[in-house]
């Protein structure tokens, strides 16, 4: 039997490392949705194709190829994991993500990734819009002020330069746009499981999960 975990919730909850986390001990693939729509609006920032010229992007949107491996994105062919992961890059993903043409034309290409075999799932709306009949989802957050210490702790931990209260704003931005924006917006998917990880470890994070899902399969073992 092969299903779908979904993993929502706002920046720094810790879902990337959570959902890696459950995939590895499930023994399942791991979709970052986010690295999708980063790819996607650094290549468009790239392209100087501007938010607003709809037909443009469309255009540019059926040109785009992008592949999935196990730890990087390529998009037409070139690696773009490093180069996704900074703060300009937060701010044009929440831009560009915002744009229904945007989001149409990468709903197919992560519904098809299901075709490959069991999923976990990570993003804003995997539970609401991409994977609705998901087996088991869940809802991460954690207060902006937790949110914003992590990201700054992973930055500093690479060696990166960061500064908090930087971090915090553009958090709370970012908060903002994906929970405010017309299409999909940010929110807690209808039969999400909510977990508030300001206070618990990412271990505890990670056994509660597999503990839901487990007890998702055995039901539905059990029910057969
Ligand atoms: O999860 P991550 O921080 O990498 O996502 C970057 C941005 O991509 C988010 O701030 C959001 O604007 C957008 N995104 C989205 N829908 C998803 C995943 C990410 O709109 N499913």
């Amino acid at each position: 039997m092969s299903y779908v975990i979904t993993i929502d919730g706002p920046a720094g909850a810790g879902k990337s490392s959570v959902a890696k986390r459950v995939a590895k001990s499930l023994g399942i693939k791991y979709l970052d949705t986010g690295a999708i729509y980063r790819a996607i609006a650094l290549l468009l920032a790239k392209s100087e194709i501007k938010p607003e010229s709809e037909d443009f992007l469309r255009e540019a949107l059926s040109e785009i190829k992008i592949e999935l491996r196990e730890n990087s994105v390529l998009v037409n062919g070139f690696d773009v994991s490093g180069e996704i992961r900074t703060p300009e890059v937060d701010e044009l993903a929440s831009v560009y993500s915002a744009l229904p043409v945007v989001r149409e034309a990468l709903l197919g290409l992560q519904q098809d990734q299901e075709k490959y075999g069991s999923i976990v799932a990570e993003g804003r709306d995997v539970g609401s819009v991409v994977f609705p009949d998901a087996k088991v989802k869940f809802f991460l957050t954690a207060s902006p002020e937790a949110r914003a210490k992590r990201r700054y702790l992973e930055r500093v931990n690479k060696g990166k330069e960061a500064n908090y209260d930087e971090i915090l704003e553009s958090i709370k931005h970012r908060d903002k746009n994906d929970s405010q924006r017309e299409l999909a917006p940010l929110s807690v998917p209808e039969g999400a499981i909510y977990l508030d990880t300001s206070d618990i470890t990412e271990d505890e994070a990670v056994t509660f999960i597999i503990h839901h899902v487990n007890e998702a399969i055995n039901n539905h073992n059990e029910a057969k």
